[in-house]
């Protein structure tokens, strides 16, 4: 089969993105206000947009880093585990860390990630995700702070991408295929 046609219908606009940004960033600020240096760790590649608008509107002294985990597709391997790619340059023993993930669907990659990530033994690790889809969720995992939820449908925009393209649209837009006869 060759590959399917799609259009993408905006579900969140660049200007309510913004928005939102600015008022997580407003709560992030005020809940690391008496923390030194807070480490802002990006999970690659999803959420490189979110991240450089999240900390640029944060008043903190921060630190940035990125890791990249696998991604265990459409495996359907019950413990759908993940392995790191592309790993932390710094430490974060004993630092405060804020882990910021472009969506948590089912949450497997989010519980695998804080697992191997407290191996480490931060002082504490918080969740910033821009999309929540709750009611995908099959492991017990939650955001301290969500951008917006959203109901199951496969979006792309503001870093997020299908099949590695419309990671650069500024807006948030859900895929819907078209049928071709
Ligand atoms: P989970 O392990 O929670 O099921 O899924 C986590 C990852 O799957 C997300 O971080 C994201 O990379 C990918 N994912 C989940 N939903 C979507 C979606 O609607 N669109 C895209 N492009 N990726 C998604
Ligand atoms: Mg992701
Ligand atoms: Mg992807």
């Amino acid at each position: 089969m060759t590959a399917k046609n799609y259009v993408i219908d905006e579900l969140i606009s660049a200007k309510a993105i913004a928005a939102r940004v600015e008022a997580l960033a407003r709560e992030i600020s005020e809940f690391y206000s008496d923390t030194e240096k807070l480490v802002v760790v990006g999970l690659l590649r999803g959420s490189f947009i979110f991240i450089a608008d999240l900390v640029r509107e944060l008043d903190l002294p921060v630190e940035v880093d990125f890791l990249e985990v696998s991604s265990y597709g459409n495996s359907t391997e019950s413990s759908r585990e993940v392995r790191i790619l592309k790993d932390l340059r710094g430490e974060i023993e004993h630092r405060d860390v804020l882990l910021v993930e472009d969506i948590v669907d089912t949450g497997y990659t989010l519980s695998h990630v804080l697992d191997i990530l407290n191996t480490r033994h931060p002082k504490r690790i918080e969740v910033c995700a821009l999309l929540d889809k709750p009611s995908r969720r099959e492991v017990d995992v939650k955001a301290r702070w969500i951008g917006f939820e959203i109901p199951d449908k496969f979006v792309v925009g503001y870093g997020i991408d299908y099949a590695q393209r419309n990671r650069n649209l500024p807006h948030i837009g859900a895929v819907r295929f078209i049928d071709q006869d």
